[in-house]
């Protein structure tokens, strides 16, 4: 019923691509299936442009841009104010990691690790509840699936009344929005990411779970030992598997790593209530919370204070404990937050049992000495979210350009 009569070539493709859209949308099983060799990450990332043109990866960025819409949405209804925060600045001295340097006429700038300090002093300057969507720069050599030096913050600070817990609820049902809204609103964008990348549909309550620091390491200590040595187990069998094949370099990498598993897996029962939970127990805990609690999406409450910075408020209840949290999916962190200390004294006490230097940060400490409010607040990673909400396997899938220690372009 349709004739072409004539084509005209609007923009003429080189004869020669590094790989087509086809070839960059298989899964694993179907590489395997027809023994092709597959793309590395390496050269999807130096051809994004071809890369980003696969089903999967434009339901990842459709996914990314709802995310941040909803936060935007969630909290504006709130009746949050969107900021937009210095990212050069004076000192290095906002956090304990690494920050970039950069030339500032005659002298130099750093480039904003966190905007927490500004948040805090917007609603020092009465503006009770802020919100910002924007860069975050850290110069750590980090080379792990979940770390960027450069990724998208979501961040919020808000005043309270009677406790900081006001503001982690309206953290966790931001979350909740988020996931409800992703289900409702991307649906075709997420059965296209997992096409190509198999996952299963995250799991999450209303309320969502909210376990004390001491409970955590209480199922992790109960639970967790089980856990690790199923994942032992896994490794025994892929390092059979790898010399049955003859991989001899991946055989003789699992040594290490299986050492390695075996000997956190000893530790795991004596872990203290106030020790710090390392990657390799959160991941564990992640687990155990899924088969315990039946969720993927929980926040750890109550963190012992030697493990938090100097702003943040303790317990009044007990100092050994602080009003701070993390949130996390899937076993890995997505969100850090706390109740900061609104007391300029004891803030400069804090910074003097720690020993940090306070002097390139006066500003901030001045702000609250003018009358200060309660108040609390967090940051979310943007590309962690996406990337545990669809359980892909590295950040750098669920970043536009994603920079690392080695990667500046394109
Ligand atoms: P981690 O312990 O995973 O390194 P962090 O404690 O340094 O994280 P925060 O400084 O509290 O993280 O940052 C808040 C959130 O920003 C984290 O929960 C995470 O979602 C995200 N985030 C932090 N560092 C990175 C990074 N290098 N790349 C991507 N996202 C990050």
């Amino acid at each position: 019923e349709l004739q072409i009569l004539r084509a005209y070539c609007v923009s003429r493709a080189a004869s020669e691509i590094p790989f087509g859209p086809e070839e960059a949308g298989r899964s694993k099983a179907e590489v395997a299936e027809l023994g092709v060799p597959s793309i590395s990450m390496p050269t999807r990332l130096d051809n994004r442009i071809l890369d980003l043109r696969t089903a999967a990866n434009q339901g990842i960025m459709r996914i990314q841009s709802a995310v941040s819409s909803l936060f935007r949405e969630q909290l504006l209804k709130r009746d949050f104010i969107e900021i937009h925060s210095p990212k050069m600045i004076a000192t290095a001295s906002e956090g304990g990691a690494e920050v970039f340097r950069l030339d500032y006429f005659q002298g130099s700038a750093y480039l904003a690790q966190s905007p927490q300090l500004y948040k805090q002093m917007a609603l020092m300057g009465d503006m009770g509840r802020v919100c910002e969507t924007g860069p975050v720069c850290r110069a750590e050599p980090s080379f792990t699936h979940r770390h960027m030096t450069e990724f998208v913050g979501l961040e919020l600070e808000m005043t309270f009344m009677e406790s900081y817990h006001e503001v982690l609820d309206v953290i966790e049902e931001v979350f909740l929005s988020i996931f409800d809204g992703l289900n409702q609103r991307c649906r075709a964008e997420i059965e296209a990411v997992r096409r190509q990348y198999p996952f299963e549909d995250l799991r999450y309550s209303r309320p969502a779970l909210r376990l004390t620091f001491a409970e955590a390491i209480a199922l992790l200590r109960e639970h967790g030992p089980g856990v690790a040595a199923e994942k032992v187990a896994e490794l025994e069998a892929e390092q059979a598997e790898c010399r049955a094949k003859g991989n001899d370099e991946r055989a003789q990498e699992l040594v290490q790593i299986i050492g390695d598993a075996k000997a956190h897996a000893a530790g795991i029962p004596a872990h203290a209530d106030d020790e710090d939970l390392s990657t390799k127990d959160e991941r564990i805990l992640g687990v155990v919370v899924g088969r315990v609690k039946g969720v993927d999406f929980y926040t750890v409450d109550k963190f012992p204070l030697a493990l938090r910075p100097f702003y943040t408020m303790p317990d009044p209840k007990d100092p050994k404990w602080s009003n701070s949290y993390d949130l996390f999916i899937r076993g890995e962190e997505v969100t850090s937050g706390a109740q900061r200390c609104h007391n300029p004294d004891m803030l400069l006490q804090n910074a003097e049992r720690l020993g940090v230097d306070m002097a390139p940060i006066k500003d901030y400490v001045e702000s609250f000495k003018y009358g200060a409010f309660p108040h609390a607040g967090g940051g979310i990673g943007l590309e962690r979210v996406v990337m545990l909400f669809l359980q892909l396997d590295n950040i750098r899938k669920s970043s536009l350009f994603p920079r690392d220690p080695t990667r500046l372009t394109p």
